[in-house]
């Protein structure tokens, strides 16, 4: 019997947690505050930025969104960052990315207060997280690894694959996966596109974590017996559907169902987790700059 697993209710989980923090947090007129910052016309995008925004009213932490013109030049959102590094009332900044191709990203990232980059891409951030002293874990992997806890799948000693190597989900998956910690404790390889023969990589592997971005890369002949497939892909492809588009995983569910131990859903598997880890990192943010001590999930 394969273990679908459902992203839905890890997140509900997490996020009731995250829920009481938030009112510890506001009991001591903390309320945690998250800044949103859109600099994009892609829909997309401000759907994301949107389902955020939506979450943090449902947990009672405060959003504020801001929108940048995409024309306008990188400077404007320069200054919109160092206005938020310096609002006492927003303990977190996430810049939804991607930024237009004038705007340099490393300039974007670098420029936002460590202590409120809730994503952790931080240079600072990314440093501790592979010195085995994370401050805010990325959300993504994060998540992962949430789910990884919430169904009793073991990651110690365990063979585990990464397919993809970006800085927002591959090399914070692998670095968390080697850390000698809970949830870490595997031997990790990461694969990528340059990668030699990935079907033999990932066929002797207990856990499979696919990030590549390619629709439906990984099928069942490419995975063990009983392995554990998470899929964080989300690709949209055109369909015959109210929406025009229908979204699909890297992993092709049907074929990879009939091999994996326990295996992810698109959706509804990771993706509900990265808002859930962001949520988390907002109220961890409050806390660590009131010094109000909560208790997180
Ligand atoms: P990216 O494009 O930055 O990186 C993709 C990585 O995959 C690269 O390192 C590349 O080397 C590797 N790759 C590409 N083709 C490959 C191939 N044929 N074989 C092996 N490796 C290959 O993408 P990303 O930002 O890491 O996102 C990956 C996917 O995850 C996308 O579909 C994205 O939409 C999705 N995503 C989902 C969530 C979520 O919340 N579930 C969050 C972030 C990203």
């Amino acid at each position: 019997m394969t273990t679908i697993i459902d992203g839905n209710s890890v997140a509900e989980e997490i996020q009731a947690g995250v829920e009481d923090c938030v009112e510890t947090l506001s009991a001591a007129d903390e309320t945690p505050g998250l800044a949103t910052v859109l600099m994009s016309d892609d829909g997309a995008s401000a759907t994301y930025v949107s389902m955020k925004q939506r979450t943090c009213e449902e947990l009672g932490i405060n959003s504020f969104h801001h929108e940048i013109d995409p024309e306008a030049p990188a400077e404007e959102l320069f200054s919109k960052i160092d206005e938020l590094n310096d609002d006492p009332d927003v303990h977190g900044i996430l810049v939804q990315m991607p930024v237009p191709d004038h705007v340099d990203k490393r300039t974007v990232l670098n420029r936002i207060d460590p202590m409120k980059d809730v994503d952790g891409f931080h240079p600072e951030n990314v440093g501790r997280l592979v010195a085995g002293n994370a401050r805010y874990k990325p959300c993504t992997p994060h998540g992962v690894q949430k789910i990884l806890d919430a169904y009793d799948i073991e990651t110690e000693g365990a063979d585990a694959v990464v397919v993809g190597r970006s800085d927002i989900v591959g090399k914070p998956m692998a670095n968390l996966l080697i850390q000698r910690d809970d949830g870490g404790n595997a031997t990790t390889t990461v694969c990528h596109s340059r990668t030699k023969d990935l079907a033999a990589k990932t066929r002797n592997a207990d856990l499979v974590v696919v990030a590549a971005g390619v629709p439906e890369m990984v099928d069942g002949d490419m995975i063990g017996e009983g392995a554990t497939v998470i899929d964080v892909g989300i690709n949209r492809v055109d369909a015959d559907t109210e929406k025009g588009y229908e979204l699909i995983g890297d992993v092709d569910f049907e074929s990879a169902k009939q091999k994996a131990g326990a295996i992810t859903p698109v959706p509804g598997g990771v993706g509900p987790l990265t808002i859930a880890m962001l949520m988390y990192n907002t109220a961890k943010a409050a806390s660590l700059q009131s010094g109000v001590e909560i208790d997180l999930p």
